[in-house]
């Protein structure tokens, strides 16, 4: 069909044998700009056996072949990242600085990836007894699958592939539906970069093709990001089906304002966390907890900027895009209405917004909610929107109460001028990632990506060292080589003496 979004399979678009499609939309106009396949269950094993194929081929590849294969990706995606952002833009909606950036943060873990012989490298014990040596060495996984969600539809994938090809795994990427684009033009990449057929495959689709490859045998781990339930429900299917499943969830991140904070630099910092992106980011932040006096000048600080945010056409000249779809944008304006019938003080009002954009576009402002109290649903839910919402608390503990009872974990940040407050707060806090003066908290990547309790189904976080563990497994060797002079075979255990 034409204008669809097909599977990438052996190095080349694959039509698949599914009819079945779903629309792809411009969120800045609302109109309909394609179709994306959605995989049957045959397609994915065709796609699955594909990267099966590969992988004897690419696990017995040098490091020094495949470090190189990640540098010519590298230098390709840092030369043309400009079209990626366009694509990016069109299908989600964010502004092309945000795309841009969200490149950036995927190319640095492609950066990370470039050092795998050092990260690969295993530990030596020479004559751990006489004449016995002990050995480590990590080795691929096999077939990995990676299952991302709308809202980076390229950085999130990032977060995976580079560390999974470069320790030798071949992969599977399941995109968002949302915005499947992306993913191909990163396949076409790994092509020009010279990755063999079989290495890199994007299989379409929703459901289906999720729960292909959670059962499917050779698929040996699975790295999820999305929403809780979902990400609940791949981390139980896939390890009931004996696989590795790192599955990073949803989230509903603070940040705590302290009596001694700069509130300027406060304030900037949570217009920057609550409304980039359009609020839809798992490490923005939704709910700012007020400590003590200085409530009514922060909320004031935060007004006056939000007022100030030009919202439009990605493409243009806006801070911030539309939503993702229709539907996500009713359900976010809900929300607001929600808060409003609960109590909350809408101070800043997204719903009556004139945005710079097609008049079909999927438009909500920013929005400030004052007086939002921890009953509200426009507290307790993830909302994935441009909402703010000003919890105001007396003390530090209060805060600290607030964030530790909430069923996520992913990001907070701490705003104070106060070092030993804000080293008490990164000690107590129950957050996987925490920022002192930062308010997205998004570590390196040569540190892990991930949150606490709902937010992540699993052990390993993403990139960084554990996901060098995440996707390897080790192998402990011992040797015996006799010496030439040892005088005669000895087939007993060996013994420590
Ligand atoms: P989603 O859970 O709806 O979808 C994620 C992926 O799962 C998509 O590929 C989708 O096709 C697939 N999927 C959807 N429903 C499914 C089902 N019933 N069975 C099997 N697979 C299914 O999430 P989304 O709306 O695309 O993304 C937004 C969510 O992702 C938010 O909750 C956000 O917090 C979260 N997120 C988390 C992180 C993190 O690092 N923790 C990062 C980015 C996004």
């Amino acid at each position: 069909m034409a204008n669809t979004v097909q599977h990438w399979c052996n190095n080349d678009v694959f039509a698949g044998g599914s009819q079945a499609t779903a629309p792809v939309t411009n969120p800045a106009t609302g109109e309909v700009t394609g179709q994306v396949a959605l995989a049957g269950v045959e397609d994915a094993r065709t796609v699955i056996e594909a990267a099966a194929a590969a992988f004897p081929a690419w696990r017995d590849t040098s490091l020094a072949k495949r470090t190189s294969v990640l540098f010519n990706f590298r230098e390709l995606l840092n030369a043309r990242k400009h079209e990626l952002a366009a694509i990016i833009t069109a299908e989600h909606g964010k502004v092309l600085s945000d795309a841009l950036g969200e490149v950036s943060r995927g190319q640095e873990v492609v950066e990370f990836a470039c050092g795998i012989p050092h990260l690969l490298k295993g530990g030596f014990t020479e004559n751990a007894s006489t004449n016995v040596d002990v050995y480590s060495i990590r080795q691929a996984l096999g077939v990995v699958g990676i299952i991302s969600p709308f809202n980076f539809p390229a950085m999130v994938p990032m977060w995976f592939f580079p560390v999974a090809i470069a320790t030798g795994n071949t992969v599977v990427l399941k995109p968002s539906e949302k915005d499947p684009s992306a993913s191909l033009w990163l396949a076409r990449l790994w092509k020009e970069a010279g990755l063999p057929d079989g290495v890199f495959n994007v299989l379409q689709g929703d459901k289906t093709a999720v729960d292909e490859l959670l059962t499917h045998p050779k698929v040996k781990a699975v790295s999820f990001v999305g929403s809780t339930p979902i990400a609940q429900y791949v981390y139980a299917t896939g390890t009931a089906a004996g696989k590795r499943v790192q599955a990073l969830g949803g989230a509903k991140n603070h940040a705590v304002i302290l009596p001694d904070a700069d509130l300027d630099l406060a304030a900037d910092a949570m217009v920057n966390a609550g409304f980039g992106s359009a609020g839809e980011r798992c490490m923005a932040i939704s709910a700012c907890v007020a400590v003590g006096p200085i409530a009514d000048d922060l909320v004031a600080k935060i007004g006056e900027r939000a007022r100030a945010l030009r919202t439009g056409d990605g493409t243009k000249d806006s801070d911030m895009g539309p939503l993702v779809t229709k539907a996500h944008r009713d359900k976010v304006a809900s929300y607001i209405d929600a808060g409003e019938a609960d109590g909350a003080k809408v101070v800043v009002d997204g719903r009556q917004v004139s945005a710079d954009g097609g008049e079909n576009g999927f438009w909500l402002g920013p929005t400030l909610l004052d007086n939002v109290t921890p009953e509200m649903s426009v507290y307790t839910d993830e909302i994935f929107g441009p909402v703010l919402s000003v919890v105001r608390v007396e003390t530090y503990d209060e805060a600290l109460e607030l964030i530790n009872s909430n069923p996520y974990g992913n990001g907070t940040a701490i705003f104070t001028n106060d070092g030993g407050a804000a080293r008490r707060f990164q000690n107590e806090v129950e957050v996987g990632m925490v920022g002192i003066n930062v308010p997205i908290p998004v570590p390196m990547a040569y540190y892990s990506f991930g949150g606490w309790k709902n937010s992540l189904f699993g052990d390993s976080h993403a990139h960084g060292t554990e996901g060098v563990h995440f996707f390897t497994r080790g192998k402990a060797i011992t040797q015996r080589w006799l010496d030439p002079s040892h005088g005669g075979i000895n087939l007993g255990f060996p013994q420590n003496n």
